[in-house]
């Protein structure tokens, strides 16, 4: 997992200059996320599984971060895991996302948070399919789903 493995501080380095840096206040936060999706992206928290509005979406399209809009997975990568969450194989670019060693709960596990704005999406493990191994386990209620248009 070493090519994804990616600090969130660099990913902070990186985008300082770009406007979806924008460091928002907790009080923001609040405002503009509903008390669910709060309770995810700010609280770390985790939606139960198979209750997430994404879980079974087989549409073609782009999953933004709710938070910041950032485009984080596109439906190419998604895949039917069985766990109850959306899992995708890739970020749509690595940059997109950043991983944090997370060792809540008894367990050791990487976290996956927004490159853009640090909010919390999920996590990442490696028993994916190919190509890359992963399964990013992610929260219906930490991504909005634009659907492709019709050509
Ligand atoms: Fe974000």
């Amino acid at each position: 997992m070493a090519i994804w493995q990616r600090n969130r501080d660099a990913v902070r380095e990186e985008k300082k200059d770009s406007e979806t840096a924008t460091l928002t206040t907790d009080e923001e936060w609040r405002q503009t996320l509903t008390a669910e999706q709060y309770y995810v992206c700010r609280m770390k928290g985790t939606e139960p599984p198979f209750s997430g509005k994404y879980n079974s979406n087989k549409a073609d399209g782009a999953y933004l971060c709710v938070a910041c809009g950032s485009e984080l997975f596109s439906s190419d990568t998604k895949f039917d895991s069985g766990t109850g969450w959306p899992s995708f194989w890739a970020p749509v670019e690595k940059e997109r996302v950043a991983m944090e060693t997370d060792d809540s709960y008894g367990m050791r596990r990487v976290e996956v948070l927004c490159g853009g704005c640090g909010s919390h999406l999920g996590h990442v493990f490696d028993d994916g399919p190919r190509p890359t191994g992963l399964r990013f386990c992610i929260n219906s209620l930490a991504l909005d789903f634009k659907e492709k248009p019709r050509e």
